[in-house]
């Protein structure tokens, strides 16, 4: 027997673009592959043609490179089962509807959208689960033949066996059990003669040699179908492992602010990718401890057996937090190429650095830099209220006594402070916030020591006083 080496995948649907949760299900399925040294797939199902798009295909590959989710085969790196478009793998599926016909375990269905809709409400008003009632098995061949003939067309449907109890163990969930008569009769190609998604991403999963298979939860009534469906074509099914959604604080699925939490945004705001990924990481997994890591360690700390099924809270505030450890770690270089065109424009770059180091520990994205930026650099003084009333409170006399020391001392804070106090008597917060106040335009903010190097640099620290006197 052929020992399979551990391969996941990442199938998405390109409706849309990639979200949080989308993202997740990639990133675990990813961390499993390099924990057990296996093989991470992607491939595209976009068979629904009404909703699949060319550019969100262009779209996702762009935001899974950017996180550093490098796939290993797939769609534009290649392997021994491409395509990995379905789109072009009809002839594929062809193939294993036959091999169902053959086994007569699968029918043509006339019924239409219209009808089916009905016997779902009729059945439901019953309080019986809706499921396909059967009509079209039931259809005799001459009939079946006589519509075809008129030019309708089916869909083709599989024959679910009766009385049949499907198990198997999830990997997040444990065992999992359903009774086939629960199921009716489902459609695995549609009348246009696309795949239905179960068919062609079961038949896929298997063809492709996918060992473990990590999805969100809203696919665990489809695994059953996709067992009978294996078990029928005689093909092994893969480990199916069901993540739970991810909710907002308030316990609702985050799906409608999914928009806001598309990949491209959090990208566009400044997201650093590696404070996505610590974040996710975690959601859902635990690692037993809140240490930043890097993909390796990541990778290194995961396993299934970690893996949680209480839903996973998104909480902003923890993705901050996630952000402020990118920051915190990345290098000064990579953060001063992040902050971007217009702080460049006002940061002298034989300053960058050190406004860099005085700005990291209180900015979260580059809009927070620019803030700073703007209040060191710019020529016009931009003043918060409260700085002013720090201002005011002060008075005059504290200013010229502080352009004073500035004048007798220069940049040197240690001293420059020391002097002000000695000359005014004002001490702590009384010393520092009118100081802070005059030098930014704001009550709190990086180091004051640091700010008034680069003031100094710029020679903006007189002005700056000058203008409170
Ligand atoms: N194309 C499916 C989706 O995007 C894949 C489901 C699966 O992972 O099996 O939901």
């Amino acid at each position: 027997m052929k020992i399979l080496k551990l391969k996941t995948r990442f199938a998405p649907s390109p409706t849309g673009f990639l979200h949080l949760g989308n993202i997740r299900t990639a990133l675990f399925n990813a961390l499993l592959a390099k924990r057990n040294d296996g093989c991470f797939l992607l491939r595209i199902e976009d068979t629904d043609f009404d909703r699949s798009r060319p550019e969100y295909i262009a779209a996702l590959l762009e935001d899974l490179r950017w996180l550093g989710l490098n796939w290993v085969e797939g769609i534009g790196v290649g392997g021994s089962h491409q395509p990995y478009l379905q789109s072009e793998r009809e002839s594929v599926y062809a193939r294993y509807y036959r091999v169902l016909e053959a086994m007569q375990l699968v029918y043509t269905c006339f019924c239409t959208a219209e009808e089916l809709v009905l016997s779902r409400r009729a059945q439901l008003a019953a309080g019986r689960p809706p499921r396909y009632t059967g009509t079209c098995a039931r259809m005799s061949s001459a009939e079946r033949q006589e519509r075809l003939n008129s030019g309708l067309q089916p869909t083709l449907r599989f024959c679910v066996p009766i009385g049949q109890i499907i198990e198997f163990k999830d990997l997040v969930r444990g065992l999992q059990r359903f009774c086939s008569d629960d199921i009716g009769d489902f459609v695995i190609r549609r009348a246009d003669g696309t795949p239905q998604f179960l068919f062609a991403n079961a038949v896929d999963d298997n063809l492709m040699e996918v060992t473990h298979v990590l999805r969100g939860e809203d696919h665990l009534a489809n695994t059953p179908r996709q067992l009978l469906l294996l078990e029928a074509l005689g093909l092994s099914a893969p480990n199916y492992g069901h993540l739970p959604l991810i909710v907002g604080t308030n316990g609702e699925p985050l799906s409608k602010r999914l928009g806001d939490l598309s990949v491209r945004k959090l990208r566009a705001v400044g997201y650093f990718s590696e404070a996505l990924l610590n974040y996710l990481a975690r959601l859902g997994h635990s690692y037993g401890s809140d240490l930043w890591m890097d993909w390796n360690e990541l990778a290194a700390g995961f396993s299934q057996e970690r893996l949680g099924h209480a839903p996973a809270h998104y909480d902003e505030i923890q993705l901050l937090h996630w952000q402020a450890e990118a920051i915190r770690h990345a290098s000064i270089e990579r953060l001063w190429c992040w902050m971007g065109p217009k702080v460049w424009e006002l940061v002298p770059t034989k300053l960058a650095e050190e406004f860099v180091i005085t700005v990291r520990s209180n900015i979260r994205f580059p809009v927070d830099a620019l803030f700073w930026a703007e209040r060191l650099f710019s020529t016009k003084m931009i003043r918060s209220a409260e700085s002013q009333d720090a201002i005011n409170t002060a008075g005059h006399e504290f200013f010229g006594e502080a352009l004073a020391a500035y004048n007798q001392n220069g940049a040197n804070y240690q001293t420059l402070i020391c002097e002000l106090q000695r000359r005014t008597g004002a001490k702590g917060k009384n010393l520092f916030m009118p100081l802070r106040a005059a030098f930014t335009g704001e009550t709190h903010g990086p180091e004051l020591a640091r700010i008034l190097t680069i003031l100094h640099h710029t020679e903006t620290v007189r002005c700056r006083l000058l203008s409170c006197i």
